[in-house]
C-alpha cells in the first residue's frame, strides 16, 4: 500500500535535509523524498505545518511487563510511547522475573509483536537477578536479539565484576549501560543531598555517590574497551567526566532526562509530591543548567525519559516509602520543544540528533533516514499545538508525571512504525 505525506517540513540532518517536501511511502519503505509527488492510489496526508522527523527512540524505558502489570505494561507502555512521538523503545530489563536470558528476552519480543505500538528494542541484564554478582546469559541473550545490557535500577558495585560485564559485552559489540550509584554512599538517600535534604528532613542521596561510578566506569572502559553508555546522568561533574573521557576518544556516551534538565530539587517543596521522587535524584538548579549546557554544546548524547511508571496507591504514601520514578514518554518531545527548540537554545537537527539518530547509533539499532530505501519509521510534529499536561490526558496506566498541570508548546500528531500509522491527528490507531 502506498502512502503520501504532503507538504511536510522535513528534517534529517544526517543527510542535510530541512526543506518543505512531499515523501512516498510504500511497503513500509521510503520510496521518494521530493517536489510535487503524487501516487496512483493510496493514502494522502497534507502535512503543511507540520513537521517530519526520522521517527524517535527513547532509549530509557521501563515497560514492568512482566510482572509489574499493575504499573505499566508492554500494550499500554508502548501506546504512551506511540502518543509521545516515538516509534521505539528500548526496554529496561528489571522485570519480574529479570530479563537475564534468552526465554525473557523472547518473551518481551513476542509481547511487543502481539501488542506493541512502537518497537521494543529489549535490553538484557549485565548480572542475573540484577544482583550484580553473576554474568547474566549474554551470549544467549545476544543471540536471541538483546541490544545492550544494563543493569538499570541498580549501580554494579563490585569493579571486577563490572569489568567482567564489559569484557563480555565488548565480545559481542554491545553496549553496557550503567545506572552509577555507589550503595554504601547513597544508602537509603531520598533526595539530593544539600539544601533540600536538611530543608525537608530527609536523608540525602550526595552527587559523589553518582560521580564515582561514572569515574570507575569511564577507567573500566579505557581498559576493556567496551562501549559504555551512561544513564540519566545528573551532575555537573559528571558531565565534565564524560567530556573528558570523549576528548580521549574513549567510547563513551551519555543520556539526560528531560526531568533532571527541567527540574531541581527545589521544585520538592513541603507538599512532598512523591512524584518528584525518582533516581537518581533532582539535584540543584547550577546541575540543571550544566545539563542543559551540555545538551546544547553535544555533550550529551541522548535524551530518555527513564518512564518509570507507578500505581496511585503506591505513590499516594509518605515520601520516605514512594518508590523512586516518574513516567516521561507522553511528555518528553513537547518539554524540549518547548524549554529549548522554541527557545532558540537548541535546533531542530539538534533535537533529532538527541531524540532519534544517537539512541539508534548508540544502540546499534537500524538507523532510520528520511530518503528513498529507508525504514518509514516517521514521527509527524505540529511545532505550535499548545497542550495541557493531565492525569486524564495520559495513555500510560500511570500518572505520577512531575508536569502535571504544565502548558507545553508542540506535539506528535502522527507516528508512522515500518509505514503504518500507529498515531494518526492525535489519536492512537487501533
Ligand atoms: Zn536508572
Amino acid at each position: 500500500m502506498a502512502l503520501l505525506l504532503k507538504n511536510a517540513h522535513v528534517i534529517d540532518p544526517q543527510i542535510g535535509l530541512n526543506e518543505v517536501a512531499d515523501i512516498v511511502i510504500r511497503d513500509g519503505k521510503i520510496v521518494e523524498v521530493g517536489q510535487n509527488l503524487s501516487i496512483e492510489k493510496g493514502i494522502e496526508r497534507d502535512l503543511r505545518e507540520k513537521i517530519v522527523v526520522p521517527g524517535l527512540v527513547d532509549m530509557h524505558v521501563h515497560l514492568r511487563e512482566p510482572g509489574f502489570e499493575q504499573k505499566e505494561d508492554i500494550a499500554s507502555g508502548t501506546r504512551a510511547a506511540a502518543k509521545g512521538g516515538f516509534t521505539g523503545v528500548c526496554a529496561m530489563p528489571n522485570t519480574l522475573p529479570v530479563i537475564d536470558n534468552a526465554v525473557g528476552v523472547e518473551y518481551v519480543k513476542a509481547r511487543a509483536a502481539q501488542a506493541g505500538k512502537a518497537r521494543v528494542y529489549v535490553s538484557g541484564a549485565c548480572s542475573q537477578g540484577l544482583k550484580g554478582e553473576t554474568l547474566s546469559e549474554m551470549g544467549d541473550m545476544v543471540a536471541h536479539g538483546a541490544v545492550a545490557f544494563t543493569d538499570d535500577g541498580r549501580g554494579i558495585q563490585g569493579a571486577g565484576m563490572m569489568r567482567r560485564v564489559m569484557d563480555y559485552a565488548s565480545q559481542f559489540g554491545k553496549v553496557v549501560m550503567v545506572h552509577c550509584q555507589d550503595d554504601d554512599l547513597v544508602g537509603e538517600g531520598q533526595v539530593n543531598e544539600g539544601v533540600v535534604s536538611t530543608r525537608l528532613g530527609m536523608l540525602g542521596w550526595p552527587a559523589e555517590g553518582e560521580e564515582l561510578e561514572i569515574a570507575r566506569d569511564i577507567a573500566l572502559c579505557r581498559l576493556t574497551g567496551c562501549p559504555l553508555h551512561i544513564q540519566h546522568i545528573t551532575t555537573a561533574r559528571g558531565l565534565d567526566m564524560v567530556r573528558e573521557a570523549k576528548a580521549e576518544g574513549l567510547p563513551v556516551t551519555c543520556e539526560v532526562t528531560p526531568h533532571h534538565l527541567f527540574l531541581s530539587e527545589d521544585d520538592i517543596t513541603d507538599e512532598y509530591n512523591t512524584c518528584l521522587k525518582v533516581n537518581p535524584p533532582l539535584r540543584t538548579q547550577k546541575d540543571a543548567e550544566a545539563l542543559i549546557a551540555g545538551v546544547i554544546d553535544g555533550s550529551v548524547d541522548a535524551i530518555v525519559t527513564d518512564h518509570a511508571p507507578h500505581t496511585d496507591f503506591e505513590k499516594d504514601r509518605e515520601f520516605e516509602l514512594a518508590p523512586f520514578g516518574m513516567i516521561g514518554l507522553e511528555t518528553s518531545l513537547s518539554l524540549m520543544i518547548t524549554n529549548l527548540v522554541a527557545q532558540g537554545k537548541i535546533t531542530w537537527e539538534q533535537l533529532v540528533e538527541l531524540m532519534s539518530v544517537n539512541p539508534r547509533a548508540i544502540l546499534g539499532v537500524e538507523k532510520i533516514t528520511l530518503e528513498p530505501g529507508s525504514t518509514a519509521d516517521l514521527t509527524v510534529i505540529d511545532p505550535r499545538e499548545v497542550w495541557t499536561v493531565t492525569r486524564e490526558g495520559m495513555v500510560s496506566k500511570s500518572g505520577n508525571s512531575g508536569f502535571l498541570g504544565a502548558e507545553l508548546t508542540g506535539r506528535a500528531t502522527d507516528v508512522y512504525v515500518g509505514g503504518y500509522a500507529t498515531l494518526e491527528d492525535g489519536m492512537i490507531v487501533e
